[in-house]
């Protein structure tokens, strides 16, 4: 890939946004520094997006050895989470996922 300002090289580069800490990858020109982003780089930014405007503030709570966290009535709903209901809890990279089972 060209440089559409300068013509020089593109190379593939992560980047992080400084307002919320949001990582994403572009090209960028090693000569003028002119960035791009591909359709799937920029799919990829807009659904970190996404996932962020829907997340929300949760407090952890101490439950015997264990720790707790109240999930708000409305996402519970949503979720079709109920008292006495299984769920998975799973580790990712970036946290902890909790997916309503049995
Ligand atoms: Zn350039």
């Amino acid at each position: 890939m060209k440089c559409p300002v300068c013509n020089g090289a593109m190379e593939r580069n992560k980047d992080v946004i400084r307002q919320d800490g949001v990582e994403f990858e572009a090209y960028r020109c090693v000569k003028c520094g002119e960035e791009l982003m591909t359709m799937p780089q920029l799919r990829s930014l807009a659904a970190k997006y996404r996932r962020l405007r829907n997340a929300r503030q949760v407090t952890f709570a101490k439950w015997g050895n264990s720790i707790a966290v109240r999930i708000p009535s409305d996402v519970a709903e949503e979720c079709g989470i109920s008292e006495g209901r299984q769920g998975l809890l799973t580790r990712d990279k970036q946290g902890i996922r909790i997916m309503p089972s049995g």
